[in-house]
């Protein structure tokens, strides 16, 4: 497929699927997230509703608060992908790095690489590219393609998808959410996708000593002497994986009135930072997150930076700074 983008999936990626040979790969990226998970559970429960042999695995676990998702049960950690897949799909993954080289393990000389994926710098690394910027989350892509594939949305695949959508676009909050999306949204709880459901799992089931967590990570919110950006830092050991995974913690720097960038610090290892960017449609964070490795869509990236907490701050918040003059009109 050429470099093009496309909101209808590409007759290649319906052939593939249609009547596949052997056993589908459902393959996620490093922390899965619930646009990943809701869209690999989604489509693959929906074709071994249908008798399509089908394995979900990934390099990283189901995180604690997306263990509601069906198909969380048959999720498999891999270090290393013990066979090749003829058939293999991968969702919401811009880059074939982040599955940590099970893609690689994965994918022999006849593999059909299926890349289905909604971020505009996605690098094409599939057999079939399926590639949408404009889908708030793979999960709307996903919903057409299983009605595509003439596969029936069963409750579970429902509750999959919707959770994709609602995770992606903060709960319908964000400039992302379009009128596709409230309507792909109406399809999935009328197809049996329990919204008040997800909605508890994903906000009222934190652990007994979260909010003592918050109220540590909310002290140390800093914001620039002019008010534009605002930020987190998050030292190795503060706080719990699961916490992280379930929390939008950026999601605190960036409600700040005034705040056009907001950035989220967290420290993975040892001279290992994760930056997770958000903006507000002032300047594309992507463009920040490109310089350091990093990718995503126009108001919400990350990238991982070698040094020490302050040093990855220092270098990151220049970045941003600089976009913000550059944008100044
Ligand atoms: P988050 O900040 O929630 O981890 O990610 C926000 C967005 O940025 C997601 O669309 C995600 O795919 C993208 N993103 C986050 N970290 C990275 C990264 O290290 N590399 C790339 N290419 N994209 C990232
Ligand atoms: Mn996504």
């Amino acid at each position: 497929m050429s470099g093009e983008f496309s909101v209808t999936p590409p007759p290649e990626l319906i052939e593939s699927l249609s009547k596949p040979s052997g056993t589908v790969l459902c393959l996620g990226h490093v922390h899965p997230d619930g646009d990943v998970l809701g869209t690999l559970f989604g489509l693959g429960l929906a074709l071994s509703a249908a008798g399509t042999p089908v394995i979900f695995a990934g390099p990283h676990p189901v995180p604690e608060s997306l263990s509601f998702l069906p198909g969380a049960d048959r999720w498999q950690v891999w270090k290393a992908a013990p066979e090749t897949f003829d058939v293999i799909v991968m969702t919401d993954c811009p880059n074939p790095t982040r599955s940590e080289g099970l893609i690689e393990g994965a994918r022999g000389p006849k593999s059909r690489v299926l890349n289905i994926d909604h971020h505009p710098d996605n690098r094409r690394y599939g057999t079939v590219n399926w590639i949408d910027p404009s889908a708030a989350a793979t999960g709307e892509m996903v919903f057409d393609l299983v009605r595509a594939l003439g596969l029936r949305v069963t409750p579970a695949v429902a509750l999959n998808l919707f959770t994709a959508i609602h995770t992606d676009t903060g709960s319908f909050r964000y400039s992302n959410t379009t009128p596709r999306t409230f309507r792909i949204a109406a399809e999935l709880v009328a197809a049996g996708a329990d919204s008040a459901l997800v909605s508890d799992r994903l906000y009222q089931q934190r652990a007994g000593d979260s909010l003592v967590q918050l109220g540590e990570v909310l002290r140390r919110v800093q914001i620039s002497d002019d008010g534009q950006i605002a930020w987190l830092c998050v030292p190795r050991g503060l706080v719990s994986r699961d916490f992280l995974d379930a929390e939008d913690l950026v999601g605190y720097p960036r409600s700040v009135r005034g705040v056009k960038v907001a950035v989220l610090f967290s420290e993975e290892g040892p001279g290992t930072v994760k930056a997770s960017l958000r903006g507000k449609g002032d300047v594309p964070v992507n463009a920040i997150a490109h310089r350091f490795g990093g990718g995503g869509h126009e108001n919400a990236a990350g990238c991982t930076i070698s040094g020490t907490l302050d040093e990855a701050v220092a270098a990151l918040l220049q970045a941003v700074r600089e976009s913000l003059v550059a944008a100044r009109p």
